[in-house]
């Protein structure tokens, strides 16, 4: 049979109708144990850390969207993102993009590190920083692309090329992009990871993590580490994610859309220093990303030029909300500086771009022209 399309995928994987009821959304099987016919008899689920029919179903979901053989659910991205990381070992070498999510650069450089694993901060937006960067221990490159704020894109062909030479796997976090504008197992990424309290769930109410693979050994061992860790996605969890992946595709164009709309006015508005959104011609990655991505998304970073500028920006606008977090319905405006990147040193801020007065958008999917009204209304307090 032909391949199915991406949003016959997201609504039907998964989602088959309930063998016992018919019901056709998936239920919520909220247990925490099975009965048992007999000893050792049982239909395939016996405690509910181990296996959750609605968890199964979103496991089946992402893992088709993603095009990854195997799938799985965790209770955060961070805990997803730690599962991936007990595929290293003490003494391995981890290459680690050079501006991650900040909770992940948070457990190489707190957590980690406590544990023997190397790792390195490699601007991977230069393959040959890659190249550099490997030693006779590295086992894994970890990539995030497009990145969070500044949006520098990873070439994911070249990097994976450079890893696989050398016998290391190559991770991505694919929460910006979400699998409908990315699909980093079609440029040879070995393992995808996501947050799926952003795009996936899409509605700004769950919190959630996925790891999707192809490997069959690890895949067994994420599965291993799932079980006795324990950090899983709950019922209800799995079941709002799978409610939101149905319509990802259409509100990934919406977002796609507003987001293309809202960098190109933020580009010609003359208090606005700088913009950065690949779908721009002026982004300097603007060819790789059209390469690698289908479109664009709704992330978009710029610089008011100062604090105080960007203070009067977030606290003037009145449909978009001053929040942390992304990929919601909502349109979410907020300063990476003091918010999601404070952890960060001013120093290593200032290199990566994020300066005082970066404002940070999640570009929902309202009617563009409100939220380009109510950005105008801010910007002119400027
Ligand atoms: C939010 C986020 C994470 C962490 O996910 P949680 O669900 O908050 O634990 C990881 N990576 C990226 C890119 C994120 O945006």
């Amino acid at each position: 049979m032909k391949r199915m399309g991406f949003s016959t995928i997201a609504i039907h994987v998964g989602n088959e109708p309930d063998l016992a009821t018919g019901a056709v959304s998936v239920p919520i099987y909220q247990t925490s144990t099975y009965a048992q016919e007999g000893l050792g008899k049982h239909k395939g689920y016996e405690y509910a850390r181990t296996q959750n029919p609605t968890r199964s179903a979103l496991e089946r979901n992402i893992a088709a969207l993603e095009g990854a053989k195997f799938g799985f659910a965790f209770a955060s991205g961070m805990s997803a993102i730690d599962a991936v990381l007990k595929l290293v070992r003490t003494g391995d070498h981890v290459i680690l993009g050079d501006n991650t999510y900040g909770g992940t650069f948070r457990l190489f450089n707190k957590v980690l590190s406590n544990y023997g694993i190397e790792f390195d901060l490699v601007d991977t937006s230069n393959p040959e920083n890659v190249e550099r960067a490997f030693k006779p221990n590295t086992k894994m490159v970890f990539v995030e692309t497009p990145t969070n704020p500044i949006m520098t894109i990873t070439d994911l062909k070249a990097v994976s090329e450079i890893a696989h030479q050398r016998g290391a796997k190559v991770v991505c976090d694919n929460t910006f992009m979400s699998p409908y504008l990315q699909r980093p197992m079609e440029f040879g990424v070995d393992i995808v990871v996501h947050s799926t309290t952003k795009y996936l769930n899409g509605h700004s109410d769950s919190v959630g993590g996925f790891v999707a693979l192809n490997d069959e050994e690890d895949a067994e061992w994420i599965k291993f580490i799932q079980n006795s860790v324990g950090a899983i996605l709950s019922p209800f969890d799995s079941f709002l994610v799978l409610r939101g992946t149905k319509t990802l595709a259409v509100r990934m164009e919406k977002h796609d859309q507003n987001g293309r709309a809202v960098a190109s006015y933020l580009a010609d508005h003359p208090k606005v220093k700088k913009v950065y959104y690949p779908g721009l011609p002026s982004h300097p990655q603007h060819e790789l990303a059209k390469k690698q991505q289908k479109g664009f998304g709704g992330m978009i970073a710029f610089e008011t030029g100062s604090l105080e500028n960007a203070r009067t920006v977030l606290e003037s606008v009145r449909l978009c909300t001053l929040a942390e977090s992304l990929g919601g319905v909502e349109t979410l405006i907020s300063h990476p500086a003091t918010m999601t990147h404070a952890s960060v040193p001013k120093e290593r801020r200032e290199k990566l771009g994020i300066t005082d007065g970066l404002v940070r958008i999640s570009v929902g999917i309202e009617d563009v022209e409100d939220i380009i009204e109510d950005l105008e209304q801010a910007l002119s307090k400027l």
